[in-house]
């Protein structure tokens, strides 16, 4: 009989956590998508009939889809913050999956204030647990391991999986009882995970837990933050221009009836802008700088995959259903099912992803977490060429075929797995020990703005046409993650050989910081 604790049990490879995990966030998932799918459809169904929805315009429906989504995961920064500097990200987690099967059970109410209510509860419960279980899986792997990034393919394949599932199931449950019954199967996915979380948590004991005091005592006092930012010039001058560009474009510039809602983003963007120097200027020596600024700046190419991938959810959407002759063999596919293939090619992919890029860093070739994300940037970026032939037979035939939509979403998929796992793993690599969940939220809003441009973007199509949106996204992508290929060396060098070592796997895991020296 094995003497190790449960902790330090492994399965398939990997520490039994990281299934726990794994099952907790594919339930999140599960709920998540499941209810997404439905929202905009519910905001813009007719107030009357048999499955009543609420009656919105399809504008109005896109508009608050938009900031719903973008808020979910902006929602990660104060997530991640009272990770670090009050409960740990196990707590979080836990009152997450709470707030969340208490906001989805909101929502099988049918009263507008309950679709109002759980929406919130929606974003607060998401900001809770997104950031900060992904956290948790970085915790699982010690120091050089090199199974870490592999774990969050594994990790990866959870998420999908229960999108998948989402896509499938809640679809029907809804064309058989309505809206409602819906949104509370997406609540009863969520209490599974909740469950599951509840029980796994003797394998978890060890990641996850609050900021160590000695970690603790070098945080940044997020009370005193702005009485330092005062004293500070050069800080609250670079905040007030901050604060002063955001009255101005989000007021003056923006418009529409949600500039007031820009205003309020731009401004708590501004603040975080001052918290990170605070947070910058406080860290202990220049590997922790660097280390920091480099993790920020990848955090630009994560807003640009995002931005374009996002596209699927809207744009390419609409093309599927529109432009797309979807007969086969007689028989027409419904658009929604050109959803899934996301999810599905990442189920099929993941592990041959991750393998290839494990096996190229065992072979000393270039596979640093930089150059996957800027790669998987470049590839998904490619696959909306097969849009431009799509938009190109569309505009000589009146339809284009289905398989470019096949391939474009292979394309986006290979490239989302070379890239989101990876920047996931990244973060919990670089961070420093105190502000490992902070790094992760930022990652996930900064996923949040790539999900607001993608929406932006997809608004301009009706004006300037698919083709000219897909050949410009195209162009973009290609050589934004060019130009990182080509500033890898000095981008590299600020990680101070995080990465270098990677290859040992038998080293204790070390709560979720990995690289502090
Ligand atoms: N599809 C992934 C998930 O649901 C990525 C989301 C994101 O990073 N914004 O976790």
């Amino acid at each position: 009989m094995s003497t190790k604790a449960a902790h330090q049990k492994e399965l398939f490879g990997h520490p039994v956590g990281l299934y726990v995990l794994f099952f907790t966030e594919m339930w999140e998932r599960f709920s998540y998508y499941g209810m997404r799918g439905l929202l905009s459809l519910y905001m813009a169904a007719e107030i009357t009939g048999a499955n009543p929805g609420l009656g919105w315009t399809e504008a109005e429906a896109l508009k608050l889809y938009g900031w719903y989504t973008m808020l979910v995961y902006i929602m990660s920064i104060p997530g991640g913050l009272i990770a670090d500097k009050l409960i740990g990200q196990k707590k979080s987690v836990l009152v997450g999956a709470v707030i969340l099967t208490l906001g989805h059970a909101t929502l099988a109410i049918e009263q507008e204030w309950a679709f109002f209510v759980g929406l919130i509860l929606i974003i607060l419960g998401v900001g809770m647990l997104k950031p900060n279980i992904s956290t948790m899986v970085g915790g699982l792997y010690g120091k050089n391991d090199i199974r870490r990034d592999k774990g969050f393919s594994i990790f990866y394949i959870g998420i999908n999986t229960g999108s998948l599932l989402a896509t499938t199931i809640v679809g029907l449950v809804v064309a058989k009882w309505g809206w409602h019954a819906g949104f509370g199967l997406a609540g009863i996915g969520m209490l599974l995970g909740l469950i599951v979380y509840l029980y796994g948590q003797k394998y978890l004991v060890h990641v996850g837990n609050k900021t160590p005091e000695n970690e603790k005592k070098d945080q940044v006092d997020l009370g005193k933050l702005f009485g330092d930012l005062i004293k500070s010039t050069k800080h609250l001058v670079i905040v007030l221009i901050l604060l002063g560009l955001s009255i101005y474009f989000g007021g003056f510039v923006m418009t529409g009836v949600d500039h007031w809602g820009y205003v309020a983003l731009f401004v708590f963007l501004s603040f975080v802008v001052g918290m990170l120097m605070m947070i910058f200027k406080s860290l202990r020596n220049q590997i922790e700088k660097d280390r920091f600024l480099v993790v920020l700046l990848s955090f630009f190419l994560v807003i640009v995959f995002w931005g374009a991938f996002e596209q699927a959810g809207g744009l390419m959407n609409l093309y599927a259903e529109n432009k797309t002759n979807r007969m086969l063999f007689g028989w027409q596919v419904p658009t929604i099912w050109f959803q899934s293939l996301n999810a599905g090619f990442i189920i099929l992919f993941a592990v041959t992803v991750a393998n290839y890029w494990a096996k190229r860093k065992l072979k000393n070739k270039e596979a640093s977490s930089l150059f996957k994300m800027a790669t998987g940037t470049i590839i998904m970026g490619l696959g909306f060429v097969f849009m431009v032939f799509a938009a190109r037979d569309y505009n000589a035939n009146g339809s284009s075929a289905m398989y470019w939509l096949v391939l474009a979403y292979f394309f986006h998929t290979i490239g989302e797995l070379s890239s989101s796992p990876v920047s996931l793993s990244f973060v919990t690599k670089l961070a420093p020990v105190r502000y490992a969940s902070l790094m992760m939220g930022l990652y996930f809003a900064s996923t949040g703005l790539g999900n607001k441009v993608a929406g932006i973007l997809g608004e301009n199509a009706s004006e300037y046409g698919e083709y000219t949106i897909f050949t410009g996204i195209t162009i973009f992508t290609v050589l934004f993650g060019l130009g990182v290929i080509a500033i890898l060396k000095p981008l590299k060098r600020l990680t101070h050989g995080a990465e270098d070592k990677e290859g040992t796997t038998n080293e204790e895991a070390e709560g979720f910081e990995l690289a502090d020296n």
